[in-house]
């Protein structure tokens, strides 16, 4: 079986494609971060676990304590058009309110399960409300032992 699958990378610019103005930014893991999701086939929503550092690219300790924690996340894997659909991009939304942007600081993830393939949307409400149930989902299966104990992996040790 595919999962867990090991992510890690410093959290990059997006292209701006409204994740905050749907209420879900996304942090953008780069291109040297995907390999390992080769291990999958299926575009669509994941989720999973996820830890952001609380020192930025130059080190300075700029995100708090509780910011830095393991934390609950789904993550959309798709081709990007920018590069005609030929290039990976994963962007993992993290289920918590961070009081500021973490462009630069290094991001581990554990990806643990799929949800869904990814739908052409006709409207913005059918996406968001989409968006709310895939949290809903990953919440739930997060909270089983056998998922719960990947938060204490080696991987978000560092
Ligand atoms: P971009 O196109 O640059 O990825 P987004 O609108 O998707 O723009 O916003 C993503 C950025 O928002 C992340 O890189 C991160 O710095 C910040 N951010 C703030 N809160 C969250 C969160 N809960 N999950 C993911 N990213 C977040
Ligand atoms: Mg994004």
């Amino acid at each position: 079986p595919p999962f867990p699958i090991l992510l890690s990378g410093p959290v990059q610019k997006g292209f701006g494609r409204g994740g905050k103005d749907l209420g879900c930014p996304t942090a953008n893991l780069p291109d040297e971060s995907l390999p390992p999701m080769s291990t999958v086939t299926q575009t669509g929503v994941y989720y999973g676990w996820a830890r952001v550092s609380p020192h930025n690219a130059e080190g300075k300790k700029v995100l708090s304590d509780v910011d830095s924690v393991v934390l609950p996340m789904v993550m959309s894997l798709g081709y990007n058009p920018f590069y005609h659909n030929q290039q990976l991009t994963a962007e993992i939304h993290i289920m918590h309110d961070f009081g500021s942007d973490f462009y630069g600081h290094a991001m581990d993830a554990i990806v643990l399960g799929y949800i869904r393939p990814e739908l052409d949307y006709t409207s913005r409400e059918g996406l968001i409300e989409d968006i709310e149930t895939d949290k809903r989902v990953a919440l739930k299966s997060l909270a089983r032992p056998d998922y719960e104990s990947y938060k204490n992996d080696p991987h978000f040790m560092l």
